[in-house]
């Protein structure tokens, strides 16, 4: 697999730090492990990474035009944002700052190949 682009390092590193927020919160397994149900979202964000058509220059989840997630994972993963979210400003300010000012950006117009047939 190429290296990642720090973008996507960081990226990488803070859905990791939400998925662990919520999990310890919600299924409270000791030493920030994730359980099988949030390692499986995990690792469905992490692949679906590794094929978005955008790579380093992708928006945030929440800005991209191209809907990718899977429907039910798609709820799964905006209800564990929507409760880590707000705590991640606490735990993790830099990766929560970087992430707020990624949510500025806007996607760039054309995508590496053809993903997007609804836009
Ligand atoms: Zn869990």
């Amino acid at each position: 697999m190429p290296e990642d682009h720090p973008r996507l390092k960081r990226e990488r590193k803070t859905i990791f730090a939400m998925q662990k927020i919520y999990c310890r919160d919600l299924h409270g397994l000791p030493g920030g492990q994730l359980c099988a149900q949030c390692q499986g979202l995990f690792d469905y964000a992490m692949q679906r990474l590794d094929r978005c058509p955008y790579q380093e220059a992708k928006p945030t989840c929440a800005n991209c035009p191209i809907h990718c997630y899977r429907k039910d994972m798609r709820e799964a993963v905006r209800q564990m944002m929507r409760h880590s979210g707000p705590k991640m400003l606490l735990r993790h300010p830099v990766l929560a700052v970087k992430h707020l000012l990624d949510g500025r950006k806007k996607a760039p117009a054309i995508p590496r190949r053809r993903v997007n047939e609804e836009a």
